[in-house]
């Protein structure tokens, strides 16, 4: 059977793109249909149609503008682009030529002559304009596409303003409701160790377990309000530089996880070598350390492992936490940096957080110049790799 030939339709109209579509499938093509010049051009970059037909009407990038950009697709040098527009005022006939289109196609299309005006297209039919109307025609085209450039620059940094300023208020929202939080939550902490000591009286077996609860809460809930401050501090970068023993620092969140290891029955395997001369912000390491332990502890299984890793070469200094947990699918991976964002963001979800664990490892990462990757595999498990440059401060 022969191959059928390919037409890219670039249309927003569905009437236009189904009609279309009917009459030239039954005249053996295939057509390929997008609704805007972007898609259009998207596919005209993976596909070799025979004949290119373009709206002139379409929103966003114009045809114009479209058709401009597909001629500067080198495979699509020879390939025939045709206009199809209602628009009969004068002068848009020849800037279609000019631009780099072979020909016109008035809307409404006639069912038909469409066949044969595509056939006489793609059989090298090219429509001209004189050199002085051409040279009139480039010029215009090009004062216009400037000035749309102009428009699209100013709006485009207005909305960039308005984002900023929102992000701006975000950030001031959320570092003033941690604030207002953190205060009365700093007194129920307080008495509740006055509790938990006996300080303000003996407790029954039932309000010692019942205080315990209230406590442990009380202390996630006060973690959360932390790394929110902390993740604004953090962008604000007023970070110290102090020399730290980092092998000793790792060493110490280890054994703070022991318990929660033990509890949840996952095996921790560490190999933390004396690095040497680091310098850095000890509170900033350490909260990248524990952020990526604890969750390598957190979405791992019952009797699931972590392996820690620290190592270093002339440069850097690398850690390494690998688990054997649920893993993350390919479109989470690029999203798990972004603020508040959890895989599973359900209220009915297995793991508790607010999403802020890896944010704050990154913002960490760059205020050091270094950056953090992950690998993994879901049912697997993850790879979490922390570089971080020797500082030259
Ligand atoms: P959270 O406080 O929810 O743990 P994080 O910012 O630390 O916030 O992590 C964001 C999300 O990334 C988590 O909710 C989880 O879905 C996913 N995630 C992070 N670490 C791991 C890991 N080791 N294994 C599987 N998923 C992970």
């Amino acid at each position: 059977m022969q191959e059928q030939a390919t037409i890219l339709y670039i249309e927003d109209n569905l009437d236009n793109q189904r009609l279309v579509q009917r009459i030239l499938s039954a005249h053996n093509y295939h057509v390929l249909l997008a609704e805007n010049g972007p898609a259009g051009l998207a596919l005209a970059r993976e596909t070799m149609p025979v004949l290119i037909l373009v709206d002139i009407g379409i929103p966003g990038l114009n045809g114009y503008e479209t058709t401009t950009r597909l001629r500067s697709l080198a495979h699509l040098k020879d390939v025939p682009i045709v206009a199809v527009t209602a628009d009969t005022r004068k002068g848009v006939r020849e800037r279609t030529l000019v631009i780099g289109c072979s020909g016109f196609i008035e809307k409404p299309i006639d069912p038909r002559k469409l066949p044969l005006q595509i056939k006489e297209f793609i059989n090298g039919k090219h429509e001209k304009v004189t050199q002085s109307e051409e040279n009139t025609i480039l010029r215009e085209y090009s004062e216009r596409l400037v000035e749309r450039l102009e428009m699209q620059v100013r709006e485009l940094s207005a909305a960039n303003a308005e984002l900023q300023e929102s992000d701006r208020l975000k950030s001031n929202f959320l570092a003033t409701l941690s604030h207002e939080l953190r205060t009365p939550l700093t007194s129920v902490l307080g008495y509740l160790e006055l509790f938990e000591r006996g300080t303000i009286g003996p407790l029954n077996e039932m309000q010692s377990q019942a205080i315990a609860v209230i406590s442990r809460n009380s202390r996630a809930l006060a973690h959360i309000l932390n790394n929110l401050l902390y993740l604004q501090e953090v962008r604000s970068s007023s970070v110290k530089y102090v020399p730290i023993n980092l092998s000793e620092l790792l060493k110490q969140t280890m054994r703070d996880f022991e318990a929660r290891a033990y509890e949840a029955k996952i095996t921790m395997y560490a190999d933390i070598p004396t690095v040497v001369n680091f310098v850095g912000d000890p509170y900033a390491l350490n909260q990248a350390y524990h952020n990526l332990i604890e969750n390598a502890i957190k979405f791992n299984r019952e009797g699931g492992q972590v392996q820690v890793s620290l190592s270093e070469d002339a440069n850097r200094v690398i850690l390494r936490v690998e688990d054997t947990g649920i893993g993350i699918d390919e479109y989470n991976l690029e999203k798990i940096f972004l603020p508040f964002y959890q895989v599973d963001a359900s209220l009915t979800r297995a793991y508790n957080g607010a999403g802020l664990g890896l944010p704050i490892v990154r913002y960490i990462a760059e205020v050091f110049g270094g950056q953090v990757i992950v690998r993994s595999e879901v049912d697997r498990g993850s790879v979490f790799v922390l570089y971080l440059p020797r500082s030259t401060q």
